[in-house]
């Protein structure tokens, strides 16, 4: 089975020798997103997803669908991911991911795929645990922290905190032997009190949560504004936070997404971007399919959103296209040029292109309104700030860059002066 194909000729981005694949290959696909429904129970504060009230659930028929152009698309190589997330998946029926289940046995023969569910895990009882153990799944449950910090933003529709329900799921996966990860939001309100944050974190430790990531805030969708700003103040606690989850995970404390995978980078020797991965600026490494069968690639958050220009982040529908006819589509063609020379000039100006790889497309959308731009404010958090703390931590020279990130120590100056000025 194929796995890989190549864009034609002149698509390449003119960037520095790398090992890894070009950023306009083609596949693997590594992450089938499926989008059950919009609908969401919950409205927390920062949420981007623009239908989460739209109660539309995808047919079975949809389900197939999108199996099997996945799978004839001769982009999938041993393995994939599939995701269920796009509103809360647990507001579907239990029965429909049995079904769901059995179609992807029928259809994704010879290949392990693996179900993943990033829930607010409200919803989770014993029966929704017997379906995660029952298949082959990794389980996320979104958390920002103890009460105060969570139900700051992850509210009912009636404007209730959520964090009591949350502990109630969790104490049932635990209770199941249903491990999961934590994936927890990182705004203003939490840099306030990351210790509080942090040491809650830990008292999970034994719950079944295998390690905490930290997203950032960001702008997105119909979330058109972060607590995540360019203060100063914001920039210092972000900093002291970094060195605290550095502290914490180097201790054994605490399992830190962020650590675990910049240690890893550099134990590689930096060959390999790790923080964030090409996934988003190569097509169809990641597949979103909505509830009515549009399909999109690149970044999953620009699935189906309003371009402002009329069209909609959507390349074609697994009932009619197969997910190559894409490249067809005059918008695909157009928004991968976006892509591929953002890639190239982020190759060019920022030092932390062989960690970052080029960010994410969505990211650059939102915040920049073209995905042919370089540096957000999220990619400066999300990249740079946090590399340049761990790197400290870690007694690694700095990695010296025009982004106003602190050099950490004098002697780290020191060396980033000696650096620039040769
Ligand atoms: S400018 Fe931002 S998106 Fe581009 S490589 Fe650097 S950190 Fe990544």
């Amino acid at each position: 089975m194929t796995s890989q194909t190549t864009l034609p000729a002149g698509a390449s981005p003119e960037g520095k020798p790398s090992k890894r694949p070009p950023p306009h290959s083609v596949g693997p696909v590594s992450l089938l997103i499926l989008q059950p429904t919009p609908f969401c129970n919950l409205d927390c504060a920062y949420c981007y997803l623009p239908g989460r009230t739209n109660k539309a659930k995808m047919p079975m028929e949809t389900v197939e669908k999108a199996l099997v152009r996945t799978m004839e698309s001769g982009l999938v190589a041993k393995k994939f991911s599939i995701v269920w997330h796009a509103g809360e998946p647990l507001v579907m029926p239990k029965d429909w991911y049995r079904e769901a289940d059995a179609l992807v046995q029928k259809h994704c023969k010879d290949v392990v795929v693996t179900h993943n569910f990033q829930s607010n895990a409200v919803l989770v009882n014993d029966e929704w645990c017997d379906i995660f153990n029952g298949m082959n799944t990794r389980m996320g449950v979104s958390i920002d922290g103890p009460e105060h910090i969570h139900d700051a933003n992850r509210k009912t529709r009636g404007g209730k905190g959520t964090h009591k329900s949350v502990m109630k799921g969790v104490e049932c996966l635990n209770r199941n032997g249903v491990p999961f990860h934590v994936i927890s939001v990182v705004t203003k309100e939490f840099l306030y009190d990351y210790e509080a944050a942090l040491d809650y974190f830990e008292s999970l430790n034994g719950s079944g949560m295998t390690s905490v990531g930290f997203n950032v805030e960001e702008f997105e969708g119909n979330h058109e504004d972060t607590t995540m700003d360019n203060d100063v103040g914001t920039r210092h606690l972000f900093r002291e936070f970094m060195r605290e989850c550095y502290r914490r995970h180097a201790a054994g404390r605490l399992n830190i997404r962020e650590v675990r995978e910049y240690d890893k980078f550099v134990q590689k020797g930096g060959t390999r971007p790790r923080l964030m991965k090409t996934q988003q600026t190569a097509p169809f490494r990641i597949i979103t399919v909505g509830h009515d069968g549009g399909f999109s690639t690149f970044s999953p958050e620009l699935h189906d959103m309003d371009m402002g220009d009329g069209t909609k982040f959507i390349f074609g529908n697994v009932h009619d296209n197969a997910i190559l006819d894409a490249f067809a589509n005059p918008m695909f063609a157009r928004y991968m040029g976006d892509i591929i020379d953002g890639y190239s000039a982020c190759s060019k100006t920022c030092q932390f292109f062989d960690v970052c790889a080029g960010g994410s497309a969505g990211n650059k959308f939102f915040e920049l309104g073209t995905m042919a731009g370089t540096e957000t404010l999220f990619c400066d958090y999300r990249v740079k700030e946090t590399v340049t703390i761990l790197r400290d931590e870690m007694g690694l020279e700095p990695i010296v860059d025009d982004h106003p990130a602190l050099m950490p120590s004098a002697g780290a100056v020191a060396v980033a002066q000696a650096v620039k000025v040769q």
